[in-house]
């Protein structure tokens, strides 16, 4: 039996769209940081595979308001979910992880798996960085001390169809989306449009953990795609995908660029799915917009 943890959020939802029978949990089920609803939750369910995908998860400003809450719901979560999955005998743990938690800078990009702990997060969102890598570190101490066949992946940016919308929560190629949408003539970005992203759409993820199921796959990986674009450029994307091409963008300097770049590396996960193929951006974009426009 499989159950996920997470499942009312972004990849959680997607994750349903291609492995229906898991059992999908949210916080209004089970509060992961509280051990004793941990194991009740383990206790109800006897899982032999568990997905981690819950996290406390947000936006660059939330994450420089509240560095206190996402580190310790983060480590709180995490060691309970690890912690119960031990004692309850759970054979297959992936946990997700984040492209944010890589150091703030590298000598060579894109970076690789082996850059994990060459240096410090990113100030934008060091607490979120280390409770995540703390994960890692956790998962792989599990596998060393008691040989445990427990993995991570390790995602770029992710967007898709079951985003949220809300100023605080929402990640970036969603509110663009909602920007491009509810704009006339402009729209205006935060910082200068120069870092560069990988963005990911949400059901490549979700194909990525299923092929790891179906193939009872154990390693650690970067989940990205190959290219990487600047805001700018993705917001000549998102209006060409949004047939919106007229639209002008500015950018307020005032704001925080955030991580210069992060891209990863995604040559080690590619040897062992063969034939994947990633959603463009273009394409993944056409489908966040037809979706917001039918649910605003
Ligand atoms: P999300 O949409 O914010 O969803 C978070 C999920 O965690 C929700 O199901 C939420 O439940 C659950 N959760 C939060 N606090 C909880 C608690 N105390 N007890 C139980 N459940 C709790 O997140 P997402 O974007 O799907 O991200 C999934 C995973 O991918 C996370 O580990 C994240 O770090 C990682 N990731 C995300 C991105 C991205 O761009 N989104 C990129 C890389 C990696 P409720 O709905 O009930 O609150």
């Amino acid at each position: 039996m499989i159950l996920v943890t997470g499942g009312s959020g972004l990849v959680g939802q997607h994750l349903k769209d291609v492995l229906p029978d898991a059992v999908y949990i949210s916080s209004k089920d089970y509060n992961l940081l509280d051990y004793k609803q941990v194991k009740v939750m383990m206790d109800d369910y006897n899982p032999n595979v568990v997905i981690h995908l819950a996290a406390r998860v947000g936006g660059l400003m939330d994450n420089m308001t509240y560095p206190v809450d996402y580190l310790e719901e983060n480590i709180i979560m995490n060691t309970n979910v690890l912690k119960s999955c031990h004692e309850f005998g759970v054979e297959k743990v992936i946990g997700i992880l984040s492209t944010c938690i890589y150091p703030d800078k590298v000598d060579t990009y894109p970076m690789t798996e082996k850059d994990l702990f060459n240096g410090p997060p990113t100030p934008t969102n060091f607490s979120y960085g280390f409770a995540k890598r703390t994960m890692a570190a956790h998962i792989d101490s599990y596998v060393k001390q008691y040989d445990k066949k427990w993995c991570y992946l390790i995602p770029c940016n992710l967007y898709g169809e079951y985003d949220k919308y809300e100023e605080h929560h929402s990640h970036f190629v969603s509110a663009l989306v909602k920007k491009i949408y509810e704009a006339d003539d402009k729209i205006e970005l935060w910082g200068d449009g120069t870092p560069l992203r990988q963005f990911m759409y949400g059901g490549d993820l979700a194909r990525v953990i299923k092929y790891f199921i179906d193939n009872d796959i154990v390693g650690n990986y970067n989940v990205a795609p190959d290219w990487v674009h600047s805001i700018d450029e993705i917001a000549k994307i998102g209006k060409k995908a949004c047939m919106k091409d007229k639209i002008v963008v500015t950018y307020d300097n005032d704001k925080p660029n955030g991580q210069h770049r992060k891209d990863v590396d995604s040559s080690q996960l590619l040897k062992i799915l063969k034939d994947f193929n990633f959603t463009t951006l273009e394409d993944g974009i056409k489908k966040v917009y037809k979706k917001y426009k039918e649910i605003i």
